[in-house]
């Protein structure tokens, strides 16, 4: 399937065969308003991934026409984001670099009798623009002459007139069908200060307007977007035909990547930032690249995740539980092994006296890894639940009497177990079997069941987090996404770990045992294990 054209490409490759285009070139178009997500990373997959495989280039190209939502901020940490998705752009490009050549474009509109300045109201505009069965009403202003409409449209340049006083429209068509060709605004006057051009600039170019132009300008042959700008398409071939674009670019239109139990808009997303309902932008339940990263979560990943999710134009909606499956077999194959003990329960080997280390396999699925050393002695943790005196029938895990291997060190049967004055179990006292260690196995004795341990002697304290959706599931789609918010979605627990984790290097990700994927993290001073994704797929419990 990765291999196989699909239908971007093979617009693509018909392009080239006709020879409308001889090379290809992509942009990637973020909005600097929020943090990029991982509907972001679908996108660039299709930018950056279509023009790396045609051998083009790629641009950043910020899209920039929104003065008041935009800020510096947001501009680094999308080329940030990028740059860790292991992407490079040829060049970096602002809607705002183009302003002086969009300006010029739109005096040659108004010139050829393809724009007129407007006095209607936004609400005006919107009150006769039809709908979806009426044709709309052309604006009494609509038959100004082109010298009128310069004089005026150089006005609004200069600031005569107050914000949202007059506009520029193109002069298309009111009974289109397509709404978007009602005559559009595509010129507003707006005094606000731009994060880039400062206070040249009181009029800015509408996106759908700019767009095009600064796709031809940065000689962009594919301007591929998401489905919601199939409607747009009109204009944006409208610009570029009456603007005489040669080659003109062609935009394709793919569907958004929809993920359950996420929230992906930047508007939602910010809104829990500054509502403190999470940490900030990578606060690790968050989707946003920023937070996957925090989280733990492998660029490569989400690289392969996007390459499976596959690009098309059907809309759809992914499960959470597949992109997390493709996490964990990225994670399988790539992440160290070690054990750490959740709910710890002391564990006592009566008969074993010293210590020793034991050969522990790095990660059994890749050889290469080696082995390292774990440390041995009479007195262990187990987790709690891996011990029970009132076992159900195919329990095998430890009971009193019974067997169990402790991984990667020895059989141990259970004698007793101890308890406190409220009856609670708060030790068990086990036999080991000497000849039964892993690897030199020779007791003949069967224990059906591998619990993980630590060495209670040099075990560590470490906080160990887990996470929640952030969202609830799909019984509650549907609901406005404040009532599906879960904020009770991170969990703590006083987890005892090898102290070869505290060791590791800041930010690695491991395979506790029986456990899951974790981070390993230092906070003040302290060991702490954030989840990366469960083991197992439990995601519909
Ligand atoms: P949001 O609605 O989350 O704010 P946006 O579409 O406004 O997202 P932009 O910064 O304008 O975000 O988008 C940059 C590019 O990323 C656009 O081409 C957009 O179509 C694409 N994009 C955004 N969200 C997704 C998604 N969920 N799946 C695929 N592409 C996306
Ligand atoms: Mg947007």
């Amino acid at each position: 399937m990765a291999d196989a054209a699909n239908f971007i490409e093979q617009i693509i490759d018909e392009d080239l065969a006709s020879g409308r285009v001889t090379s290809i070139q992509t942009r990637f178009p973020p909005e600097p308003n929020g943090y990029l997500h991982i509907g972001h990373a679908k996108a660039m997959f299709v930018d950056f991934g279509t023009a790396k495989k045609y051998g083009g280039k790629c641009n950043l190209f910020f899209d920039d026409t929104n003065p008041s939502k935009e800020k510096t901020e947001y501009v680094e940490a999308i080329r940030a984001d990028i740059r860790w998705m292991g992407y490079d752009w040829a060049k970096e490009v602002y809607a705002s670099d183009f302003f002086d050549r969009i300006y010029e474009y739109a005096e040659q509109l108004i010139l050829g009798g393809k724009a007129y300045v407007c006095d209607l109201s936004a609400e005006e505009i919107k009150n006769t623009r039809g709908t979806l069965t009426e044709p709309g009403q052309e604006s009494p202003y609509r038959n100004r002459t082109p010298e009128e409409n310069l004089r005026l449209f150089r006005e609004m340049k200069e600031g005569k007139y107050r914000d949202g006083e007059k506009c520029l429209r193109a002069k298309i068509d009111m009974a289109s069908p397509n709404i978007n060709l009602r005559d559009p605004v595509i010129y507003r006057i707006l005094r606000a200060e731009h994060h880039r051009t400062g206070n040249k600039w009181c009029i800015y170019p509408m996106y759908d307007y700019a767009h095009p132009i600064c796709d031809y300008l940065q000689g962009v042959t594919h301007s591929l977007c998401t489905l919601e700008f199939e409607d747009h398409r009109p204009l944006y071939d409208w610009v570029g035909i009456t603007l005489g674009f040669s080659p003109k670019p062609r935009q394709i239109e793919f569907a958004r990547l929809n993920l359950t139990n996420l929230v992906m808009s930047k508007r939602y997303l910010k809104k829990l930032v500054e509502e403190h309902s999470v940490r900030g932008w990578d606060d690790p339940r968050m989707p946003t690249l920023a937070g996957l990263r925090n989280r733990g979560i492998p660029a490569r990943a989400i690289l392969d995740f996007c390459e499976r999710a596959g690009v098309s134009k059907a809309q759809s909606e992914c499960e959470i539980g597949y992109f997390e499956a493709v996490v964990r077999d990225d994670l399988n194959l790539h992440a160290p092994r070690a054990m750490a003990v959740v709910s710890p329960l002391k564990l006592t080997i009566v008969n074993y006296t010293g210590s020793e280390t034991l050969d522990f396999e790095i990660n059994q699925l890749d050889p290469a890894a080696g082995t390292r050393k774990v440390d041995f002695s009479s007195t262990l943790f187990i987790e709690r639940d891996d011990f029970s005196l009132d076992p159900p029938p195919k329990y095998h895990r430890l009971r009193l009497g019974g067997y169990v291997r402790l991984k990667n060190a020895y059989i141990v049967r259970a004698d007793e177990a101890v308890k406190d004055e409220a009856g609670n179990v708060v030790e068990v006292r086990c036999t080991y079997f000497p000849e039964s260690r892993s690897g030199n196995d020779t007791s003949g004795i069967k224990a059906k069941g591998v619990l993980h341990w630590v060495n209670a002697e040099t075990c560590v304290d470490a906080e160990l987090r887990r996470y929640d959706h952030l969202l609830r599931d799909a019984d509650y789609a549907g609901q406005d996404f404040s009532e599906r918010i879960n904020l009770d979605s991170e969990h703590i627990f006083r987890a005892k770990a090898e102290k070869y984790l505290e060791a590791a290097e800041e930010g690695k990700a491991f395979q506790l045992m029986r456990t899951g994927y974790y981070k390993k993290c230092t906070e003040e001073g302290k060991l702490v294990l954030s989840e990366i994704v469960s083991l197992k797929d439990n995601f519909n419990k």
